[in-house]
């Protein structure tokens, strides 16, 4: 056997040995938590001194792209993972050779490109919108024909919270939207603006051995193209549900995808799914099963990829998770100071996680909230009534 087929070749890694994460932010962080919980070690590789993650495991220090400490990181660890998707290729490469990495390097260079992700979708049988690959204006305009107005021209790669995108609502947006998107010297898409009712979300986890299960589905709320609320249950039929759940698991068998799988997804007025993106890893919109679930999103990562059965993913109480971003921070912790009238009188739980980041920048993802409660409504009514994320 090649040692690249050793590096994917399924082991169970037992509690107490040692789970290397390329990064070391928010998701790592909430990973080594849960997985230090059930004996598990955990050392990051990150570049930025005392990172989220290093702050609660051990930390390499270095740049990502750094091959001398990727080694030291594959030294060091039973099993490496990931918590962001653009792994360095060669970087990938390298500690596939060296050391075990169950989720392999396919899946990261499938979510790398939205252009080949889009086409792994429609292989496993699932819809996405109508797009283009675009290599020019002239390609633009006469794909914005075929397409419609409005329509979203994105970067292939390099875009996250709306970053790499334009919504071209005239022809006159054309010209621009190619001029700024194209600098970046990376190939284009134009998608299909999808008039969607409510964007969804839904966590698959596959195991190496093939297990795989579902978390119920996120109900996803944006503002300024940030995730700022998820509510679960999603405030949608029993069929949409299991519809949703379904073509994740059809997406998670069709990529061989190992460890967690996000799949974000527009549903329309008349019932269709389109999936817009994948995330190789958790993701922000499952951050309501650390209190909600039977099982984290974070537990279940450290049990797929370390070949343990997968956890229960049910349900325990309706919950809605909603962001801290470094404008938040201070109006949130003065909240949490003191005896919280309206969570009682409301009924409703309101569990704080903040990352350990110490610069609040606007819009910076600082941490969450995951309101309990008997009913969403009650927690919206909290979250509302706090009058900190305004109306
Ligand atoms: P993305 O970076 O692809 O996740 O897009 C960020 C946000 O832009 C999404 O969450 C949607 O709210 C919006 N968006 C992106 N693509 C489309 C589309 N094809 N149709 C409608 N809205 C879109």
């Amino acid at each position: 056997m090649s040692s690249l087929e050793a590096s994917k070749t399924p082991r169970v890694i037992r509690p107490g040995a040692t789970i290397g994460i390329l990064g070391g932010g928010q998701l790592g962080r909430m990973m080594a938590l849960s997985g230090s919980n059930m004996g598990y070690r955990f050392v990051a590789l990150d570049p930025a001194q005392d990172a989220p993650c290093g702050q609660v495991a051990g930390q390499i220090v270095a740049a990502y792209d750094d091959r001398e400490a990727a080694r030291e990181l594959a030294r060091r660890s039973d099993v490496i993972t990931y918590e962001f998707e653009n792994v360095d290729s060669g970087v990938a490469a390298m500690l596939m050779e060296e050391s075990y990495v169950p989720q392999g390097s396919e899946l990261l260079y499938t979510t790398q490109h939205r252009l080949r992700e889009k086409r792994a979708i429609e292989a496993a049988g699932v819809k996405v919108a109508p797009y283009a690959e675009i290599g020019s204006e002239q390609e633009l305009r006469e794909a914005v024909i075929r397409l419609g107005l409005p329509s979203v021209l994105k970067t292939a790669t390099g875009g996250y919270d709306g970053k790499g995108q334009w919504v071209l609502r005239s022809e006159a947006d054309i010209a621009p939207a190619y001029a700024e998107l194209s600098r970046a010297g990376v190939e284009l898409v134009l998608e299909q603006f999808i008039r969607f009712d409510k964007e969804l979300s839904v966590i698959a986890a596959r195991s190496p051995l093939g297990e795989i299960r579902t978390f119920p589905v996120a109900e996803n709320i944006h503002v300024d193209n940030i995730l700022h609320l998820s509510i679960v249950p999603a405030r949608i039929s029993q069929q949409v549900e299991e519809q949703a759940r379904e073509l994740a698991v059809k997406i998670a068998n069709g990529l061989n995808a190992v460890g967690l799988i996000a799949v974000e997804m527009f549903l329309t007025a008349d019932g269709e799914l389109y999936v817009n993106e994948l995330a190789p890893r958790p993701h922000n919109s499952g951050h309501y099963t650390m209190e909600a679930c039977r099982t984290s999103q974070f537990e279940q990562h450290v049990r797929a990829v370390c070949s343990l059965p997968l956890g229960d993913t049910s349900l325990m109480t309706p919950v809605v998770m909603v962001n801290v971003l470094g404008e938040h921070v201070a109006p949130v912790l003065e909240r949490f100071a003191v005896a919280d009238e309206a969570a009682a009188r409301l009924g409703v739980v309101p569990k704080l996680h903040l990352y350990g980041k110490s610069e609040a920048k606007v819009k910076r993802k600082m941490g969450h909230i995951n309101v309990l409660a008997d009913d969403v409504d009650a927690a919206l009514a909290w979250i509302d009534e706090t009058n900190i994320w305004g109306a």
